[in-house]
């Protein structure tokens, strides 16, 4: 991605986020009309391969092994069940397929077996990306050479606020796997979570860590924060509506080129919500019932609002939409008659 702006100062972020909203959505969405194609959005599909048994303590995660009510560890899935998995995101209309594990760190064996799921999306006409914890130089290298598009490593907060939220590894550390990912030629994923109990400077120096990398980011996923119980920040205060729009817009003007993605959270968001994200800037969402182990907006409701408003998925043209349409029909049809074989 061509280099643009990265000295962004702090005054001049908070400015931005204490602008009076309609100027601020006013100047997001010029900038995103001036980058982006006008009413697109991207469709990502993100499936959890390996869930749970987390050895790191993110205060907001049910995967950890500190959360008070753990979600259950499973296995790496097998290749079959990716691939199906990949085949009903692809008929669905989704042109990335990101791949999740639990780990704080794969192991190469475990490298290895995620490469082999890396060429079954591939085969599928798909792009990859994974998020598989902190890597070493030498693994992003070896997914690099595999062909991987990309890595998928938050920030989630500012470095001020990270420590309160994380005390398993440091924003060092989260720095390095970006670095290591970025050298390797992998395009990189990489934003935050709000409603983590963060200031709105906190929010600004996230968006500043971001902005202010060599490379923008070329995906910058938005995550409300989903308050899951037995985790340590069940409970906190949400962030309000409009601050959450407001912090789509700052980012889509500080980083004009990049994929803003609305993530988790969407689940709990307003149609009118998201209208007002997208017109701010976001133009990527993750698609699909279920975001590793939180839900996700139903897929069906999700062609209803992009139709609502006028949106395009992304990569989609009449051949493949006749295509997905048409496997759409045939699994309906299935759940039909087993629905029926159910009645009877
Ligand atoms: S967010 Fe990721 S790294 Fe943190 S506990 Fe959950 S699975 Fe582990």
């Amino acid at each position: 991605m061509k280099k643009i702006r990265n000295n962004w100062k702090l005054k001049e972020v908070l400015n931005l986020f204490n602008m009076p909203f309609n100027e601020l959505l006013f100047e997001a969405h010029n900038s995103h009309i001036k980058n982006h194609k006008k009413d697109t959005v991207q469709v990502c599909t993100l499936l959890s391969i390996k869930t749970g048994g987390c050895p790191e303590d993110c205060g907001y995660c049910s995967q950890s092994i500190h959360s008070d009510n753990p979600i259950e560890a499973t296995p790496l899935m097998s290749l079959e069940e990716v691939e199906k998995q990949a085949k009903i995101a692809r008929d669905q209309g989704s042109t990335r397929f990101c791949m999740g594990a639990a780990w704080r760190r794969p192991s190469n064996k475990n490298i290895d077996r995620v490469i082999k799921m890396i060429d079954v999306v591939h085969n599928l006409g798909m792009e990859s990306c994974v998020t598989l914890g902190m890597l070493s130089e030498d693994q992003a290298n070896r997914l690099s050479r595999s062909g991987l598009n990309y890595y998928n490593h938050n920030l989630d907060t500012s470095r001020e606020h990270y420590e309160k939220v994380i005390s398993t590894r440091n924003y060092q550390d989260r720095l390095n796997t970006l670095k290591y990912v970025r050298s390797s030629g992998i395009k990189v994923c990489s934003g935050g979570i709000l409603g983590l109990g963060e200031s709105l400077e906190d929010r600004a120096k996230l968006l500043i860590e971001l902005a202010n990398l060599e490379e923008h980011p070329e995906s910058v996923p938005i995550n409300m924060l989903v308050q899951i119980e037995g985790t340590r920040l069940y409970e906190n205060e949400k962030i309000d509506e409009l601050e959450f729009v407001k912090t789509i817009a700052v980012t889509r003007i500080m980083m004009p080129k990049t994929y803003v993605r609305l993530s988790a959270g969407r689940e709990s968001m307003s149609e009118s919500m998201q209208a007002l994200c997208f017109y701010a800037g976001a133009n990527s969402v993750f698609y699909g019932e279920e975001l590793l182990t939180t839900p996700n907006v139903e897929v069906e409701k999700d062609r209803e609002l992009f139709s609502k408003l006028g949106m395009n998925i992304e990569g989609t043209n009449k051949k493949t939409e006749k295509f997905r349409s048409s496997k759409r029909k045939d699994t309906e049809k299935k759940h039909n008659i087993h629905n029926l074989k159910l009645i009877n």
